[in-house]
């Protein structure tokens, strides 16, 4: 068996968070070293490692997830400018093997990604 990420000890309520939303496909924390004024992580309760291990069974929760972000950002404000990251893979950035999307916004963003 994988080992538990922080994100499900985090989930299961086994380490404190800032969460700021909640249903029964996913939550809504604020990152413990945000990158931008809103820095928002929303993470699915099913562990999935990274973006690629989805499957098509994943589709539903995929749309969930996309909507659900939509909203969250409507809900703190910044509805009409934020800026959504998956890191897949350590060599693109990602540090928590438990699948998530960045929320960034409050400061202004160049036209380019990199
Ligand atoms: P990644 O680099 O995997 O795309 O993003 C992981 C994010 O999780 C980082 O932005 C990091 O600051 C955040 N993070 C790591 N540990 C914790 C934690 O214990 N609590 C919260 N709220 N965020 C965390």
């Amino acid at each position: 068996m994988t080992e538990e990420t922080i994100f499900t000890k985090i989930i299961n309520g086994d380490i404190p968070s800032d969460t700021i939303y909640e249903d029964e496909h996913c939550i809504c924390i604020r990152d413990i070293a945000p990158q931008a004024p809103t820095h928002l992580l929303v993470i699915p309760r099913k562990p999935i490692p990274k973006l690629a291990d989805m499957t098509p069974e994943d589709k539903p929760l995929l749309g969930h997830l996309m909507l659900t972000i939509g909203n969250i950002a409507q809900q703190v404000g910044v509805g009409d400018a934020f800026r959504v990251v998956i890191n897949n893979g350590a060599n693109a950035g990602q540090t928590v093997f438990h699948l998530h999307f960045h929320i960034l916004a409050g400061h202004p963003f160049s036209e380019g990604l990199v």
